[in-house]
């Protein structure tokens, strides 16, 4: 046993603290990779013991990984180095509810979609609604600055965040809100995957339940005219809840699956959301209606009743684990574009997936311009997975050349960091870097994360352990 974990052990107790391989094992992989085993892994009950516990790493010069459920699809939380591992599954309770005032305090590892089952009766909920929300954690979602099928109209995490409680490099622990003055601090540590702070507490933001919400679904004969339509409604100034679109390969996987009543021979299906007053909705859905046989809409029909919705979205959040029917594994790539170039870029899409011999499935948040095509391929075949990265890159290359980004939604972490050079230049990634420095200036939390190996300032210079 090392001095690390004997004294992690000491001052926290075998309840705590774990060291042996088979218990660190879960802690070495999230839903984008598997890497080497923690030195130690944490499970604390409060901010003192997150606070006694980074301390301690400091000291010993331990990296330090926070870990919500480790659905991240990046690699965020995994220990590249090793080091210490710090679990929220036990610090999963909502603290305080204040209705009047729409907010809540959260520990970080809460499960998203149990905070607004435990807030339903009160006719408020919490908005952003990743499609991993039965599993992953606000203090994940914080993480990463999460998206969700509903963040077309509400915003992302980073819009339902009043104020965070967290834990520095020294162990001290610290209260920021948006309230403060000066610098947004909150703003700052919201989608930081780790590298700034370690969360202990979340201030969010509560929505009201609207008085009505109509899920309506179209079919279209391809995708490309499904995003013309999402466009074009957008373009009307009309900003539903939701505007989500599935092409033929999904559609078909989620339909076997889930049997939720989707137009199985459809090209594409675009699932559009409204809510607001009754009569709000009965107006949205018939300009929706219009604009989508515009553009081609085969058909449109709205949901009868409150279960037809709800079958509806859990397809539609369950699209990715609905894959497994049809190939042993998959890659989904997270990248933007401009809305008004969705058309050519799922044209593109295809065009680099036939290229490489792979199929591709496309379900994606298409009001947010926000793609996740879904590259299908076999882990066991050398030639698929090379493949897979090869059109992983072409795809995020050909959306930064539309006027898009690299990532929507899921993060930098481990996984596209040596892309961001691709959007950011030398000066912007060291500016980033100096931030980074000021916080953690060691590089102590989760390291290898975010900032390409090669970048200046903050990420230059030793590491913290190697
Ligand atoms: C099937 C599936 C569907 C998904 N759909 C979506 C989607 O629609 N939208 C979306 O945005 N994402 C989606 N994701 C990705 C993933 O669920 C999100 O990134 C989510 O926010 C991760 O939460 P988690 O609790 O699993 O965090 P983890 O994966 O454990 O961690 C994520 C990052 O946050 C950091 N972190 C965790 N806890 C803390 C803390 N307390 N303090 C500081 N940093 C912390 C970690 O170090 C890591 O960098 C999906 C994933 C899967 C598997």
């Amino acid at each position: 046993m090392s001095a690390f974990t004997s004294r992690l052990l000491e001052a926290l107790g075998p309840d705590v603290v774990r060291t042996e391989p088979e218990d660190l094992a879960v802690f070495a992989f999230d839903a984008y990779s598997e890497d080497r085993l923690p030195a130690a892994a944490v499970i604390p009950r409060n901010a003192r013991e997150v606070a006694r516990a980074i301390a301690i790493a400091r000291e010993c010069g331990e990296p330090v990984v926070p870990r919500g459920a480790g659905t991240g699809l990046c690699g965020g939380a995994v220990p590249s180095r090793g080091g210490l591992v710090i679990s929220f599954a036990r610090m999963n309770r909502l603290l305080e509810l204040d209705v009047r005032n729409r907010r809540a305090r959260v520990q970080p590892g809460l499960i998203n979609l149990e905070l607004s089952h435990a807030i339903a009766s009160q006719g408020v909920f919490y908005a952003p609604d990743p499609s991993s929300q039965k599993i992953s954690t606000i203090g994940g979602n914080v993480g990463t600055n999460a998206g969700g099928a509903h963040c077309l109209r509400y915003g992302t995490t980073t819009n339902h965040v009043l104020g965070l409680e967290y834990v520095d490099t020294h162990g001290a622990v610290h209260r920021v809100s948006l309230d403060d003055p000066g610098y947004d601090l909150t703003g700052v540590l919201v989608g930081s995957e780790g590298t700034l702070g370690v969360i202990t507490e979340v201030d969010v933001r509560l929505m009201t339940v609207p008085e009505a919400v109509r899920v309506c679904v179209a079919a279209f004969a391809d995708v490309e005219s499904a995003s013309e339509a999402v466009s074009a409604i957008i373009g009307a100034g009309i900003v539903p809840t939701a505007l989500e679109i599935m092409d033929a390969l999904i559609t078909r996987a989620v339909e076997a699956h889930y049997h939720a009543g989707y137009p199985e021979n459809a090209g594409a299906v675009l699932l559009a959301e409204l809510a607001g007053t009754h009569d709000d909705v009965a107006a949205g859905e018939a300009l929706l209606a219009r604009i989508a046989k515009d553009h081609g809409a085969l058909s449109w029909r709205a949901a009868r009743d409150q279960a037809e919705c709800d079958a509806l979205w859990a397809a539609r959040k369950g699209a990715a684990g609905a894959i497994g029917r049809i190939a042993p594994n998959y890659y989904i790539q997270d990248a933007c574009v401009p809305r008004t170039r969705l058309p050519e870029v799922m044209h593109e899409i295809d065009a680099i997936a036939r290229d490489h011999q792979l199929p591709v499935g496309n379900v994606f948040h298409a009001g947010d311009g926000n793609l996740h095509p879904l590259l299908i391929f076999d882990r066991r075949e050398r030639r698929q997975v090379d493949a897979v990265v090869a059109a992983g890159t072409e795809i995020l290359r050909t959306c930064i050349a539309m006027g898009g980004t690299i990532s929507g939604e899921h993060g930098i972490g481990y996984e596209k960091k040596e892309s961001l050079s691709l959007v950011f230049s030398p000066d912007d990634l060291a500016a980033m870097g100096n931030v980074r420095a000021v916080f953690d200036p060691a590089r102590a939390f989760n390291p290898d994360k975010i900032f390409p190996a090669g970048a200046r300032c903050g990420e230059v210079g030793p590491p913290v352990h190697a």
